[in-house]
């Protein structure tokens, strides 16, 4: 018999978007339920959600057991894992319809590949799955009944772009970028920014990994390979544009030269639910545009001079199969040593460089390959990042 709701792992339930995914199914209570929850250390508020949603299975990632005492939720409805890989297994449930994957980072990518070899439906937060891992889960998808829904706001607003088109037909995707908080900032001005400047993001509040990654503007290199690999399109086919209202998301240019863009206010839950209720819509009590106060939006060009990472992730793709992988452990280690206040902003550029110049990828792609060649860059990163980048 079919079950009548539709049932959903959160991995990452403790961050932003696994907080705004757990409000969104509340609100449709009669239509999703929670069957599994995880986050890495903050145990606290895992706790609590666990009990709010009656979750079947609770995952601590990122802490040791070592005497079994932790217990998430009720112990009689309720199983809790203390395992850093438990989850690669867990996707696998029979009582799990969709895993929504909201972890932060590579550490994200294992559980998208093992959801999607189970023949899950994948609800996607975690851009840095396809970024390090585009070619063998684009592989696995061809293989797997599972599905890829984005979840990121230009992505879904493409997917939104796309209902009803062919391939073929597209000429050009326009992926919009809000500049973050350093639009305006000359290189100079750059020099001694703060890590609290670098966390004012002037349009969407989000965890600090991906707020950092707006500032240097990696985030929408990042997203392009993001684009490329979901949407299978050349990456000289997506432009950056810069629009700093973030009302509109995304757009596709087709060869007639007609564009479609998806728009509407800052809000990541419109993605979330377009994800998990896709390709129908839900209702959601968001705010709306007033459009009669809308008098002006506003573009301009990438300048990649300031934001030379969005460069350095397109060249990634070109440079050799694991150049993106590269790319995106080195960024990961040099943003957590920035949020540590131990280099400065704008190392981090010089060290996602120097990975790239400096680091060899000689192996047959796979998924092993790719955790080696993660691991790799890390420890050369973390090297440059104590010993200085000059
Ligand atoms: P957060 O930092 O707010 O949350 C990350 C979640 O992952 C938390 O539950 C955290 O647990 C858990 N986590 C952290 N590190 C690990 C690890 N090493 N292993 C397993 N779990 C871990 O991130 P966001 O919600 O902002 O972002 C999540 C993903 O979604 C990222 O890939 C981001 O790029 C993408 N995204 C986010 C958007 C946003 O608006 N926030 C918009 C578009 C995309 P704990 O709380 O215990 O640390
Ligand atoms: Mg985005």
């Amino acid at each position: 018999m079919k079950h009548k709701k539709i049932r959903i792992a959160i991995l990452g339930s403790t961050g932003s978007i696994g907080k705004q995914a757990l409000e969104i199914i509340q609100n449709h209570n009669k239509l999703f339920e929670v069957v599994l929850l995880s986050a890495h250390s903050n145990w606290r508020l895992l706790d609590e959600q666990v009990k709010t949603f009656d979750a079947k299975y609770a995952v601590l990632t990122g802490l040791k057991n070592e005497n079994g005492h932790i217990q998430i939720g009720d112990s009689a409805k309720t199983k809790t894992y203390v395992d850093p890989y438990v989850l690669n297994e867990l996707v696998n449930l029979p009582e799990i319809d969709i895993v929504l994957n909201s972890l932060v980072g590579f550490a994200g990518f294992s559980p998208t590949y093992y959801a999607l070899k189970a023949h899950k439906k994948v609800a996607l937060a975690n851009k840095e799955s396809l970024v390090v891992g585009g070619a063998i889960i684009t592989e696995l998808l061809t293989e797997s009944k599972g599905s890829l829904i984005p979840i990121d706001s230009e992505h879904s607003a493409m997917l939104q772009s796309l209902v009803g088109e062919e391939k073929e037909d597209i000429e050009e995707i326009i992926i919009t970028a809000s500049g973050g908080p350093f639009r305006s900032l000359t290189l100079e001005q750059m020099q001694n920014v703060s890590v609290e400047q670098a966390l004012q993001h002037p349009n969407w509040s989000m965890g600090s990994k991906i707020t950092i990654d707006s500032a240097t503007m990696m985030n929408k290199g990042l997203e392009i390979i993001e684009a490329h690999w979901l949407f299978d399109l050349p990456i000289e086919k997506i432009t950056p544009v810069v629009h700093p209202e973030s009302i509109i998301h995304s757009m596709v240019t087709y060869c007639d030269g007609s564009t479609k863009a998806q728009l509407g206010p800052p809000d990541m839950k419109v993605p979330i639910l377009y994800a998990l209720s896709y390709p129908r819509r839900l209702p959601l009590n968001s705010s709306r545009m007033d459009w009669s106060q809308i008098h002006k939006l506003h573009f301009e060009p990438v300048d990649y001079l300031r934001f030379p990472c969005i460069e350095l992730a397109i060249n990634s793709v070109r440079l050799h199969n694991g150049g993106p992988a590269i790319l995106n452990a080195a960024n990961e280690v040099a943003v957590a040593y920035f949020l540590e206040g131990k280099i400065k902003y704008i190392d981090i550029v010089k060290i996602i460089e120097r990975c790239l110049n400096q680091i060899q990828f000689n192996s047959t792609l796979s998924y092993d390959s790719l955790v080696e060649l993660d691991q790799q860059t890390r420890d050369y990163a973390r090297t440059i990042c104590q010993h200085g980048t000059n």
